[in-house]
């Protein structure tokens, strides 16, 4: 189980609904990733997280950035991280975004199909590009299996194709899914990526790198029934230390690996502070009696994935107390705005009441990015990012000139655009001269 012990310190001085990142449960997590992993380059997946503090902090730490077009590019680029440690990593993108993508500099593009070979060739030529292949998603809750990558008879073909296009054929990679469940999912991937890395030997073309992709999961989220889903995240390491070590040898030079973390880096380090809405008791079509729990904020609020897991619940003003099972829903009025109906209730305190706290731990991937523009009016969610001393704040001295410190950012989207000062901002520079 994750060490929630700095986040319930903040969430406990917070006496309003808000996101709150742990900025030193995120570095400790890279860190404990490159320890397990030593010599991985990681590349995070903005989207998971596109917060522009804690993407400092991961910059800082010597990771770069998986970005999916030119807008995440420019994010990434906010924090210093130099362009050659950003790439293109979405299949997808159109003619504009690649000539964008080029102009701010990145030079290296995932690709999956000749049309998208061609158009990079032509918008940013002699590039580098990496050939994405496709995996069955088998074991993750989100497959990702049908809208990207080729099948492994196409992949050599294709690099060759990008070769004689001008560009640099420099690498292979492989994403087996978000929240993977499995170690053999990368096992697969990697038996996978080793006949390709020969064939293309063979053709003259030198691969540098392999990019393993995204998908280690989170720790502390629940299953649809509750359950905690306990991730064999050991397993996976070594099943990647082992998949890579053989990679290294069938290859004719040296390879280095990548992978684009997402939720695993940020998803038990955020969490949300939110508030009984109301618990109410009902009779259903079913005849049935049943505890609903409605909380200040649901499926549009950012917790876009509760209809696939559930996130551990605390109450912190009724400690010990005694429970009743309930259904835990958003506020909204859309019925989508639910936990699964599958398993049993989740434990809630017999006696919440309209107002009380909730914390919702484990929430910190994809919880900004999944927040609706105020669905049913019911506004984005603040944010705030901590740390255990507030006197070192190494992500100040990167923030750029003119955006919000998180205390005054009530939006995130909009403080983290520089051309979108606070107005709290813009008073003091007013006062400063
Ligand atoms: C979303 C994404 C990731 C991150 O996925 P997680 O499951 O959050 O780790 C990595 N790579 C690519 C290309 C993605 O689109």
């Amino acid at each position: 189980m994750p060490d929630y012990g700095r986040l319930r310190a903040a969430l406990a001085a917070t006496d309003d609904d808000r996101i709150v990142f742990d900025l030193d449960g995120i570095e400790a997590q890279y860190d404990a990733l490159l320890s397990e992993l030593p010599g991985v380059d990681v590349r995070f997946a903005m989207k998971a997280c596109p917060v522009d503090e804690v993407l400092a902090c991961l910059a800082a730490r010597g990771a770069g950035f998986d970005a999916a077009g030119p807008q995440e590019i420019a994010q990434a680029l906010r924090t210093g991280v130099p362009v050659e440690r950003v790439h293109y990593g979405n299949t997808v993108k159109s003619d504009r975004q690649i000539a964008e993508a080029y102009r701010l500099g990145v030079r290296d593009f995932a690709t999956d199909s000749l049309a998208d070979v061609a158009a990079i060739a032509e918008h940013a030529p002699g590039s580098r590009v990496f050939c994405r292949l496709a995996t069955t998603g088998e074991g993750a809750l989100w497959g990702l299996s049908r809208k990207f990558g080729c099948s492994p008879d196409e992949a050599v073909p294709l690099l060759a194709a990008a070769r004689d296009a001008g560009l640099v054929p420099s690498g292979l990679s492989a994403h087996v899914g978000s929240q993977q469940l499995t170690a053999e999912a990368w096992q697969y991937a990697l038996e996978m990526l080793a006949p390709l890395i020969m064939e293309a030997d063979r053709l003259g073309i030198r691969l540098d790198h392999v990019n393993l992709g995204g998908g280690l999961p989170a720790l502390g989220v629940l299953n649809r029934g509750g359950q905690p889903l306990h991730p064999p995240v050991d397993k996976m390491f070594a099943v990647i230390r082992e998949g890579v070590q053989h990679l290294r040898e069938v290859s004719a030079g040296p390879l280095d690996v990548l992978l684009e973390p997402g939720r695993h880096l940020v998803a038990d380090h955020g969490a949300i502070r939110a508030h009984v809405t109301r618990l109410t008791e009902r009779r259903q079509l079913s005849g049935e009696r049943s505890h609903w729990l409605y909380l200040s904020c649901g499926k549009f609020n950012g917790l876009y994935e509760m209809d696939e897991l559930r996130y551990p619940l605390e109450f912190p003003t009724h400690p010990g107390a005694p429970t009743v099972p309930a259904v835990i829903a958003g506020p909204s009025c859309d019925s989508d705005d639910a936990y699964a109906d599958e398993g049993a209730g989740t434990p809630v305190p017999r006696d919440a009441a309209s107002g009380d706290p909730v914390w919702i731990l484990s929430c910190g991937a994809y919880v900004t990015s999944y927040t609706t523009r105020g669905f049913n009016g019911f506004p984005p969610l603040p944010y705030s990012c901590v740390r255990a001393d507030p006197g070192v704040r190494p992500e100040e001295s990167v923030r750029p000139e003119g955006t919000a410190r998180p205390e005054e950012s009530a939006r995130p989207s909009e403080a983290a655009r520089p051309e979108n000062p606070s107005p709290t901002r813009r008073t003091r520079h007013t006062l400063a001269g």
